[in-house]
């Protein structure tokens, strides 16, 4: 690296990023799905006129993501499609959102029956569907288990209105979070057998994301088989929409130690922060990885990481090294570029990281910086 480039700042490595879109394409290739990204977990969209080589379009949750998948990645190619699903519709997006969405999912019959003539007024071509909670789900985690207990994501088979039929070519599902293949036929089974009555007169069925298909170990062959299976079983098209998978492990979080105090412990207080910058770390919660470090205890020299903010437990967890740690050293957060900078938030004022490209031919792309505007704008 020529260039300093100060702390914080996410780097996303784009060839890491093209060898996961190998692997998706290769999904897309050999089972026939389309696949298409989830803005809600990676929405860099600089790194966009790589992404659209390979996925078919993007999923959004709303006006806003559905705006950015319209400009950024689907603006002048008819084959690339926008998607659109939210938990519920407000009077004041759907105009726009039917305007620019190729396909809108629903969440509950009601939803649909409100604004179906609507949408297709203003978008005759729009393909609409419903979401369906098919109540089988092995998720590991509450937080990211769109089918456990009183869930609201998706219309269970006791909410289900055949009166939507008239309106929809598809159905859709999300139930996965991080898993495996087989998760997802233990979720196709309960899918199939409430709802495969209606798979006939439907033109596409959506497995939503979860599936952890570029991790390690994750079983691609099989996906291609059920998927394939599937759409010989019932004549439909089946589109995917990982969003974490598209990002995973494609890059880090770059910070600095500004400080080591000392409490019972070893303590560095980064120029990061878990709570606003590593969100995910305190919601699921999980432990980053940070390069060269071990297990606390592992190594000889054991630190606690800490953000700087005021909030107590804005903690990363505690690391090992061999050699200790001095004000100035760079920590290097691994696997930092899904679910990260999409869900950043400036509390206590801290700075967001800077966003950086690390481009296939190895140059830094520095493509944006924040600062105290970025703070006060959304302030007033
Ligand atoms: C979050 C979400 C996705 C993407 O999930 P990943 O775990 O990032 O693959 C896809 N579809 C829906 C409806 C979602 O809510």
């Amino acid at each position: 690296m020529s260039k300093k480039i100060n702390t914080p700042y996410y780097m996303c490595d784009e060839s890491l990023l093209r060898a996961n879109l190998e692997i998706l394409d290769y999904v897309q290739k050999e089972s026939g799905a389309k696949i298409i990204l989830a803005l809600k977990g990676f929405a860099m969209w600089s790194t966009f006129p790589l992404v659209k080589q390979y996925l078919k379009g993007c999923t959004s949750s709303g006006l806003h993501e559905a705006l950015l998948a319209r400009e950024e990645f689907a603006k002048d190619d008819p084959n690339l499609e926008v998607h659109t699903y939210s938990p519920a519709y407000k009077d004041e997006d759907i105009d726009q959102i039917a305007e620019i969405s190729d396909h809108i999912v629903f969440n509950s019959p009601n939803q649909l029956f409100k604004y179906c003539d609507r949408v297709k007024n203003i978008n005759p071509n729009i393909s609409m569907s419903l979401r369906i909670n098919p109540e089988q789900s092995s998720s590991p985690k509450d937080i990211y288990n769109p089918c456990g207990l009183y869930s609201r994501l998706g219309t269970t088979f006791a909410n289900f209105d055949e009166r939507v039929l008239e309106h929809i070519k598809g159905l859709n599902f999300h139930a996965l979070c991080e898993q495996n293949v087989d998760a997802l036929e233990d979720v196709l089974a309960a899918f199939e057998t409430k709802f495969s009555k209606y798979f006939k007169s439907m033109k596409y069925i959506n497995f939503g994301g979860g599936h952890h298909i570029t991790k390690k170990g994750y079983d691609v062959e099989k996906l291609i088989r059920i998927i394939k299976e599937f759409r010989a079983k019932y004549g439909v098209d089946v589109y995917l929409e990982p969003g974490e998978a598209v990002g995973w492990e494609t890059g880090v979080l770059v910070s600095s130690v500004l400080d080591i105090v000392h409490n019972g412990m070893d303590i560095a207080i980064l120029d990061t922060s878990a709570e606003a910058h590593m969100p995910d770390t305190l919601a699921m919660p999980y432990r980053a990885m940070v390069r060269g470090s071990g297990e606390a205890g592992e190594k000889k020299h054991t630190y606690r990481f800490g953000g700087n903010t005021c909030l107590a437990g804005d903690i990363m967890g505690d690391y090992s090294f061999d050699e200790p740690l001095k004000v100035g050293d760079t920590v290097i957060f691994e696997d930092q570029i899904h679910y990260t900078f999409v869900k950043n938030t400036t509390f206590n004022g801290i700075k967001l990281p800077s966003l950086v490209i690390l481009k296939e031919d190895k140059t830094l792309d520095i493509i944006k910086e924040f600062g105290y505007q970025d703070y006060k704008n959304r302030l007033s």
